[in-house]
C-alpha cells in the first residue's frame, strides 16, 4: 500500500465513522470503550465520581432496604418473611458499610472495588432470596411481591447507568448479574421462571445492560469534556496552573518510583508588558497564542504544557534529561515564538532543571530551580536558556556538546 495516499475503502470507513460518531476522535472513542488509556486527570476524576456515587447509592439503599421488611411481614407467612428480614438486615449493614466505610480515593482500582461491592450485595441477596421464595407455594398478592423480587437483576443492570463507565466495564459488571439469573434458574425451583421466560429474561437483561452501559458511556463522555475544558486555559489551551500542579505531583512520583529523569522547562516571554503597551492587549493575546502554539509544536507526546502565569509557561517533560530538555528548548527558539507587529521576533528567557541532576526532593523544588535559572537568563540579557549546570545558551552559542549538560 502506498504511504501518504488513503485507500478509498479506508476513506469511506472513516467517513462512516465520522457520520456515526460525530466529532468524536479515535482516541475519544477508545477512551469510551476501554479505561486503560485514560489520561491521569480523567482517571482520577472518574474514580472519585464513581466512588462518591457508590456511596450515595449505598446510603439510599441502606435506608430503603429495611423499610420493605414491613411489606414482607404483611404479605408473606412465617418463616419466609423472617428469613427475608434477616437477609435485608444483612444487606442494610453491607450498604451502610459501603456508604460510610469506603474511603474516597482517586484510584481506578478502588472505584472498581466500590462498584463491585455495591453490585455484589444485591446479587447475593438475589441468589439467596430467589430459592427461598421459589420453594414457597405463593398465590395472590404474595406471588406478585415474589415476582418483584425476581426483577432485582433488571434493577441492578439498569443501575449501571448511574456511573460514568466504559463499554468494557459495562460488560464486566453486567456479566455477573446475567450469570446470577442463569444460576438461579438452574439450581432453584423453576416455578417463578420457566425455560422460555428465562430466555426472555436474559434477552431483556442483555438489552437493558446495553442501554445502561450506553447511558454510562454518555456520562463518561460528558465528564471527559468537562474535565478537559476545566483543565485548560481558554487563550493558550495549555493546562491551567492548578491542574499543572496536580500533574507535576503525579509525574514526580512516577519519576521517583521508576528512577527515570524528569525535566522542567520554565519559559517567560521577554518584555511582554512592552508588547501590550505598544500594540494593545488584543495584539498581546494574539502573540501569546502564537507563542504557545510554537511551544506546543516542539513537544513530545508525553510532555505537558502548563500556563503557569500570564506570559509564563512551564513544560513538564517525563523521561527527559537536561540534554533532551535543552534540545526541545532550542527547537522552540529555532521555530520562533511568533513575530511582533513590528516584525521583531518574540523572544523568551528559559530555565531548565532536572530532578536527578538537581537532587530535587519534590516537584516544587524542581520548578523553583527552573524558575531561578529562567531569572538568571533574564539577568544575563534575556533571550537565553540557562541549563542545568548554570551555563547560559544564547543565539550565538553553538549547540553545546552533550558532556557536562
Ligand atoms: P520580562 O522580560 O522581565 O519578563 O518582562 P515582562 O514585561 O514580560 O514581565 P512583567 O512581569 O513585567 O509583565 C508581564 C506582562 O504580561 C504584564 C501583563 O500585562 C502581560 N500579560 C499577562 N497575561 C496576559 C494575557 O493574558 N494577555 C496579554 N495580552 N498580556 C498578558
Ligand atoms: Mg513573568
Ligand atoms: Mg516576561
Amino acid at each position: 500500500m502506498q504511504l501518504g495516499r488513503q485507500d478509498p475503502y479506508v476513506a469511506a470507513f472513516n467517513e462512516l465513522v465520522k457520520r456515526v460518531f460525530g466529532d468524536l476522535t479515535v482516541t475519544q472513542i477508545q477512551d469510551l470503550l476501554f479505561f486503560h488509556q485514560h489520561t491521569p486527570l480523567v482517571a482520577r476524576r472518574r474514580a472519585m465520581l464513581i466512588i462518591s456515587r457508590v456511596r450515595m447509592v449505598s446510603a439510599v439503599f441502606a435506608l430503603l432496604t429495611p423499610v420493605w421488611i414491613v411489606v414482607d411481614m404483611l404479605i408473606f407467612s412465617w418463616p419466609l418473611w423472617g428469613e427475608l428480614a434477616a437477609l435485608r438486615l444483612a444487606a442494610t449493614l453491607a450498604f451502610a458499610l459501603l456508604a460510610f466505610g469506603f474511603r474516597t480515593s482517586e484510584s481506578v482500582g478502588a472505584a472498581h472495588r466500590a462498584l463491585f461491592w455495591l453490585l455484589a450485595v444485591p446479587t447475593l441477596f438475589f441468589l439467596i432470596s430467589h430459592p427461598l421464595i421459589g420453594s414457597s407455594n405463593l398465590s395472590g398478592p404474595a406471588a406478585a411481591v415474589a415476582t418483584g423480587y425476581a426483577f432485582l437483576p433488571f434493577v441492578m443492570v439498569a443501575g449501571l447507568s448511574v456511573f460514568p463507565i466504559t463499554a468494557l466495564e459495562g460488560a464486566l459488571f453486567a456479566a455477573p448479574m446475567i450469570l446470577a439469573q442463569v444460576g438461579v434458574a438452574f439450581y432453584g425451583d423453576m416455578n417463578l421462571f420457566s425455560f422460555s421466560s428465562l430466555l426472555g429474561a436474559l434477552w431483556l437483561l442483555l438489552v437493558l445492560s446495553t442501554v445502561a452501559t450506553l447511558a454510562g458511556m454518555s456520562q463518561l463522555h460528558f465528564m471527559m469534556a468537562l474535565v478537559n475544558q476545566a483543565s485548560h486555559d481558554g487563550l493558550t489551551h495549555g493546562f491551567t496552573r492548578r491542574v499543572g500542579e496536580e500533574l507535576f505531583e503525579l509525574q514526580f512520583g512516577h519519576s521517583v518510583r521508576t528512577d527515570t529523569p524528569l525535566s522542567c522547562v520554565f519559559i517567560d516571554l521577554d518584555n511582554f508588558k512592552r508588547v501590550n503597551d505598544r500594540f494593545g492587549h488584543e495584539e498581546g493575546d494574539r502573540i501569546l497564542r502564537k507563542a504557545s502554539d510554537g511551544i506546543r509544536k516542539c513537544l513530545r507526546r508525553g510532555d505537558v504544557m502548563v500556563r503557569w502565569g500570564g506570559e509564563e509557561f512551564v513544560i513538564i517533560m517525563p523521561h527527559t534529561d537536561c540534554t533532551g530538555a535543552l534540545t526541545a528548548a532550542m527547537r522552540m527558539r529555532g521555530l520562533s515564538l511568533g513575530l511582533r507587529p513590528d516584525g521583531e521576533p518574540q523572544t523568551a528567557s528559559i530555565g531548565i532543571a532536572e530532578r536527578n541532576s538537581d537532587a530535587c526532593t519534590d516537584w516544587q523544588h524542581l520548578v523553583e530551580m527552573a524558575d531561578q535559572r529562567m531569572y538568571a537568563a533574564k539577568q544575563n540579557g534575556r533571550n537565553r536558556i540557562c541549563i542545568c549546570n548554570g551555563e547560559m545558551i544564547s543565539d550565538e552559542t553553538p549547540f553545546p556538546g552533550t558532556p557536562g549538560l
